[in-house]
């Protein structure tokens, strides 16, 4: 079976008339879970009605790094109450982007500040629930927000996994990642012609280290790349990463569907 463990289902970029649509696409292609991840509490309680109304979704809640400034202090702390919903499946969206400048009225290390403050409330509030953590770093160049998300990671690797989505980083980072017992997942950034060192990262990696993601409705992989991206595409990604890794597409759907159930606990 095919997952996105991945996409943001309740972007604006889609219509609600389309959904059904989109999960019928998602279906023929024969994807049998998608995971959609809010990104600030505005879209908590949509995610959820997602997944009542489709069997396939799932859903992570957490405040993407680059709406941390939008939300109140204690809003992880209102999050909580979601912890044991059987429609929430980890946290997240969380992580440091140090890619996007920081938001008006904002010092640029105030708001790195608030970002890292945030994701420690995230890793605590999976450390007391059990639930897997989605993390998002993204750098201008360097890997500054990798190196200090997995500080923190480290500080809660015993008790909490992490998932790196949309991993464009180096062997021996992922390697780090695997070290402390998390995971990585990877999406349509390794179906780009100027990213084979992510598709050569990825084809390197042992089984039960990565899921697959689109990331939609951003980041479309080839053929679609510059389009609106939606979870069949997840397909395009898997079938260009079992290329490179010498697997069949059966063989990689079903050890990437393994880790994911590993992770998201289903
Ligand atoms: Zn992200
Ligand atoms: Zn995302």
């Amino acid at each position: 079976m095919l997952i996105d463990t991945h996409c943001h289902l309740v972007s604006h970029k889609y219509s609600r008339e389309e959904r059904g649509a989109i999960m019928a696409r998602a279906a023929a292609a024969g994807v049998g879970r998608i995971v959609s991840l809010a990104t600030c509490w505005e879209n908590v309680e949509e995610n959820l009605r997602l997944a009542d109304e489709f069997e396939t979704v799932r859903v992570c809640l957490g405040i993407h790094p680059c709406d941390v400034h939008q939300e109140p202090d204690d809003v992880v702390e209102r999050l909580r109450v979601y912890g044991d919903d059987p429609r929430v499946c980890g946290v997240g969206e969380t992580g440091l982007d140090y890619y996007h400048p920081a938001p008006e009225g904002w010092a640029e290390e105030d708001f790195r500040n608030r970002q890292r403050w945030m994701l420690e409330q995230h890793f605590s509030w999976a450390a007391a629930s059990g639930l897997g953590v989605v993390v998002h770093t993204r750098d201008r160049e360097g890997t500054t927000s990798f190196e200090d998300a997995l500080e923190i990671y480290g500080r809660y690797a015993l008790r909490v996994k992490a998932m790196f989505h949309c991993f464009i980083g180096s062997p021996e980072n992922a390697q780090r990642i695997i070290d402390l017992g998390g995971i990585m997942s990877f999406g349509g950034v390794a179906t780009f012609k100027n990213a084979k060192n992510v598709l050569d990262v990825v084809a390197s990696l042992p089984r039960g280290t990565f899921t697959l993601e689109t990331d939609a409705p951003y980041l479309a992989p080839v053929p679609f790349r510059g389009q609106r991206n939606e979870p069949a595409f997840v397909k395009n990604v898997a079938d260009c990463i079992a290329a490179a890794r010498g697997e069949s597409a059966a063989e990689l759907y079903d050890h990437t569907a393994h880790a994911a159930a590993g992770f998201f606990r289903w």
